[in-house]
């Protein structure tokens, strides 16, 4: 055989390779009917047709129907009006992959996720956390026990007398304390599904937003669309605090409350139909059941104004004639948030039916400089380590000194945005470093002082020989 046969012979291998690879992967997902859109495991069994179209038995039978009661006459088909030609090839990919569910193996037994032996104990879970989450110990520890708890639960999935209470929860802290990468850290430790969506985008289904349900269906896209995996993943919900009852209005608060009502079912475990692959239901998206019971739900909030809540009902506990007085002491107290109650959540404008489906309740603190400082250089992942490695790879070692640190979360700290704002800021000031240093080889090692941040003075260059540079 010729060279160019052989190469044309391994090129016609791996494009059948391909196929059968292309082949296998749609082999687990369910058909989806292209008229009505049910999938397989609703309409019964699909006829194929080319182009990767599929139709269930009924809407075949259907337009056979139509054809043969002789309603429409099919040699005027072509002069009606809005009859078109329609290309099958333009409908190959009409039904995409994200819209298609997971086939259920035959035979498979329902299978947690999570082996109850396998569930690491709450003291794992926490020192896991504690290699990337800087300080908040008591959110950890709530939220170690409640997940451990949580997934005993869907392990042994009991169903006798002593039914285990769901764990979901309810995180206040202030923005950029890391209550998302709480919840990110735990569910990539414990490897299960995650979606993370915004209260804000939600509305009452039929307005313009996104319906309810769509926070199951960003879950179910988490899962590859397997639906058995996405029942035991956990849905995080941010900005909370936006979804409280609008005060002092007389039209239907569509985003607020009736959020906060529509919520309930999903968070207390129901099946719900949801859209699979989009935000909202309509007639060309196909559905499916997904049962929310072992799903935990992780609400997440600022709630601004609540500290002035907490302040009021604590002065007017405390005993007339040192009101005035005692009101100064909690202005000044900064653990006050962790004196909330569900009265205070409530006078904030969440609904009691929602509060009592979220029973553990815990609070973060606001980032202080020292906690920024550890960020900086501490988890696993932390950002300066990012930044060393990347300069590593250049053989240029990279120091950060003490005042530098302490300089950026001074910074960070004027920013009122958390941690968040500390990456904006370091990324500021190593765009030049990150830019001049490959520039020359010679360069063996950069420390960035306090004056280069503060913008007095500059790095600390040093060669490979060992001379000191320093750049003013
Ligand atoms: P929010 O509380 O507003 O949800 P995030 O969790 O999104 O804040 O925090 C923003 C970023 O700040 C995170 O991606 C993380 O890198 C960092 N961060 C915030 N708090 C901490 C913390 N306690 N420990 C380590 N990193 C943190």
């Amino acid at each position: 055989m010729s060279e160019q046969d052989n190469n044309r012979n391994d090129v016609e291998k791996v494009e059948n390779v391909q196929v059968e690879d292309t082949k296998k992967h749609e082999d687990e997902y369910e058909k989806v009917c292209f008229v009505c859109r049910r999938p397989e495991s609703v309409a019964g069994k699909m006829v194929d047709l080319p182009n990767g179209i599929s139709v269930c038995s009924d809407c075949m039978q259907k337009s056979f129907d139509a054809m043969t009661n002789g309603q429409i006459d099919l040699s005027q088909l072509m002069n009606m009006p809005g009859v078109q030609i329609v290309n099958m090839a333009d409908m190959e990919q009409s039904i995409p992959k994200k819209q298609k569910i997971k086939k259920k193996k035959e035979g498979e037994a329902r299978q947690p996720l999570i082996d109850i032996r396998n569930i690491p104990a709450p003291h794992k879970i926490k020192a896991r956390l504690d290699e990337y989450v800087v300080g908040q110990e008591y959110a950890k520890k709530a939220m170690s026990v409640a997940v451990y708890n949580h997934y005993k639960r869907v392990a042994t999935d009991t169903m006798d007398d002593i039914e285990i209470e769901k764990s979901n929860m309810l995180m206040i802290g202030p923005t950029g304390s890391g209550k998302t990468y709480l919840v990110k850290t735990l569910a990539r430790l414990l490897d299960v599904p995650l979606a993370i969506t915004d209260a804000t985008s939600l509305t009452e289904a039929g307005y313009i937003g996104d319906d309810i349900e769509s926070v199951v269906s960003k879950l179910l896209a988490a899962a590859d669309n397997d639906v058995e995996k996405a029942e035991q993943g956990i849905i995080f919900i941010d900005e909370i605090d936006k979804i409280a009852k609008k005060k002092n209005t007389n039209q239907r608060d569509v985003s607020g409350e009736s959020v906060q009502q529509g919520m309930l079912k999903l968070l207390e475990g129901s099946d719900v139909e949801v859209p699979v692959g989009a935000n909202s239901k309509n007639a060309m998206v196909p559905l499916t059941t997904v049962n929310t019971k072992n799903i935990l739900f992780i609400c997440g909030g600022a709630f601004p104004d609540l500290e002035g809540i907490i302040k009021e009902r604590l002065t007017k506990q405390s005993s007339i004639g040192f009101g005035a007085d005692l009101k100064d002491r909690f202005n000044h107290d900064k653990t006050i948030l962790e004196k909330v109650t569900t009265e205070d959540l409530r006078n904030f404008g969440m609904i009691p039916e929602f509060l009592g489906r979220l029973p553990i309740v815990f609070t973060l603190q606001g980032l202080t400089e020292e906690m920024m400082v550890k960020i900086l250089k501490e988890p696993k992942n932390a950002i300066l380590k990012q930044y060393q490695k990347l300069l590593a790879l250049d053989e240029v070692k990279l120091d950060f000194d003490e005042g530098a640190l302490l300089a950026i979360a001074r910074k960070a700290m004027k920013k009122d945005t958390g941690a968040r704002a500390l990456r904006a800021i370091i990324e500021e000031f190593m765009l030049d470093i990150m830019y001049e240093i490959p520039k020359d080889d010679s360069i063996g090692r950069v420390t960035i002082t306090k004056e280069y941040i503060e913008g007095t003075g500059g790095p600390i260059i040093m060669l490979r020989g060992q001379e000191v540079l320093r750049i003013e």
